[in-house]
């Protein structure tokens, strides 16, 4: 059955240069980036907070700044003045990449664990400190569109249904919501990477082997594989789980509503395996749980050019490069357990909890290898409307690239080279196809970012 909803007239919210569509990180790196250009920019989030999986999804590391030699400093940027910011409130720790107790590589570059929730407050600020108009609590829910062209967004909040009219837009849904609303064409890759709820609790760290523990007992519980833990920032005794993993598509009302009740299920399962086979007479006891499920993998959009896995495993370097890489490919297997890593300069590692890790090689061993890679422009760039670009999660690569541009620290890059080119764009009345990315790649510098 289908209702025909009646004509009306919709009241606009407000009419900027730039709108960002979902305030994860990579969201409000693009805003703060164009607002810093001095364009008047809004930024629209569903969730009460900005951030997205970086706070709402709990998932509290960034890897190196530094290239695969930890050499060279290849990023900084937004995602560098976060963290200091971060370090400045105690809510920081730096791991150093050259321990020598480390068991694998996945380890060294590891290299900032933080504070989600102080993260929420620094976006917050530094939001407000660039001058963005910011709408909390409002999803995207239509574009609007006259002659082809994209004019305005439609939106949901407690006001009701509002429009925003800008002249460009950024999408950062992570899942190209906006993009897809356009009938821009997506893929969707196979063998999606899972989604996981986040928890914190007290109590694990007491367990002598709690990974162990957990894997004796998954079956009985009805439990997949498992993800990865560590312990929060100033608290050792409390402990961050990413460890549920849901193969829910996240695509879908009825999807995410399984995936968030699965996602919890599977906390509570693993809290009930540590408090019947713990042996420490102490509860494991839940003190929080992500706000969202986190989401590694949604929709990938069609753009001018496809990353692809070669060029991430070739260290390909674009002349339009906006972003620069080291972190690995990544593989979370859906038929066993743990990921492989696919190192730039051939080593392969498979890690899972309970076992040494093993490594082979990718490709032959040689010391003739890439030390970053980088993302071009042409990649957050839709071929069908000429004011919008697609950064974050959804950006075009496929599905080798994703495993290995999908962290925040290259996607942050892509949030920010957005921002800064949405507001080339309004100011010098561009078409995002042809920015001048010679400018592009200037100004990006100029504002703080490394371009190599
Ligand atoms: C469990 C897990 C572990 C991970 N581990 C790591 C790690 O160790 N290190 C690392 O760097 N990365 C890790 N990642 C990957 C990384 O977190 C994500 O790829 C990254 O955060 C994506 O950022 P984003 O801003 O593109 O998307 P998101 O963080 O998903 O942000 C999208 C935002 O858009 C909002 N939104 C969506 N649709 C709408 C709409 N219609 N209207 C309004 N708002 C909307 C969402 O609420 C959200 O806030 C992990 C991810 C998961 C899930």
């Amino acid at each position: 059955m289908m209702l025909v909803e009646k004509e009306r007239k919709i009241p606009v919210l407000a009419s900027v240069d730039v709108c960002v569509l979902g305030g994860g990180t990579t969201g409000v790196m693009a805003a703060i980036r164009a607002a810093r250009m001095g364009a008047s920019v809004l930024i629209v989030e569903q969730q009460g907070n900005f951030g997205g999986n970086g706070t709402s999804g709990m998932v509290c590391a960034w890897h190196t700044l530094l290239d695969f030699d930890f050499d060279q400093k290849i990023i900084s940027g937004l995602s560098e003045e976060f963290l200091k910011r971060l370090d400045k409130r105690h809510a920081l720790r730096v791991v150093p990449h050259d321990r020598p107790s480390y068991k694998s590589r996945m380890e060294r570059i590891s290299t900032y664990i933080f504070n989600p929730q102080e993260l929420k407050i620094e976006c917050d600020e530094m939001l407000k400190e660039a001058g963005v108009v910011c709408c909390l609590h409002t999803m995207f829910c239509a574009p609007w569109a006259e002659d082809g062209e994209l004019k305005a967004v439609l939106v949901e909040s407690k006001n009701g249904r509002q429009a925003v009219r800008a002249d460009f837009f950024i999408d950062a849904t992570g899942d190209g919501d906006l993009a897809y609303r356009l009938d821009i064409p997506f893929r969707e890759r196979e063998g999606k990477q899972p989604s996981t709820t986040g928890a914190v609790v007290t109590g694990y760290e007491e367990i002598e082997n709690p990974r162990q523990v957990l894997l004796e007992h998954l079956e009985e519980y009805g439990l997949p594989i498992l993800g990865w833990d560590t312990t929060y920032v100033n608290s050792p005794k409390v402990s961050h789980l990413l460890k549920s993993n849901v193969f829910e598509s996240p695509l879908t009302m009825e999807g995410l509503t399984r995936g968030e009740i699965e996602g919890r299920r599977q906390v509570r399962a693993m809290q009930e395996i540590l408090n019947k086979y713990g042996n420490t007479g102490e509860d494991v006891v839940l003190l929080g749980l992500s706000s969202s499920l986190g989401i590694r993998e949604g929709r990938s959009m069609r753009g001018l050019y496809t990353l692809t896995g070669d060029d991430v495993c070739n260290g390909r370097k674009f002349p339009d490069a906006i972003a620069n890489c080291s972190y690995p490919i990544d593989i979370h297997h859906a038929d066993k357990p743990g990921c492989t890593f696919w190192y730039l300069n051939g080593m392969s590692e498979y890690e899972r909890d309970g076992y040494p890790h093993e490594i082979s090689w990718w490709k032959e061993k040689s010391d003739d290898y890439p030390r970053y890679y980088q993302i071009p422009y042409r990649s957050i760039v839709p071929r069908e409307y000429k004011n919008l670009l697609v950064c974050g999660r959804a950006m075009d690569a496929d599905v080798r690239a994703f495993g290995a541009i999908r962290v925040m620290i290259n996607l942050n890059q892509t949030g920010e080279a957005a921002g800064v080119a949405a507001a080339l764009c309004v100011s010098g009345k561009t078409e995002n196809d042809g920015l001048d990315t010679d400018l592009l790649r200037e100004k990006l510098a100029e504002g703080g970012s490394i371009v190599l």
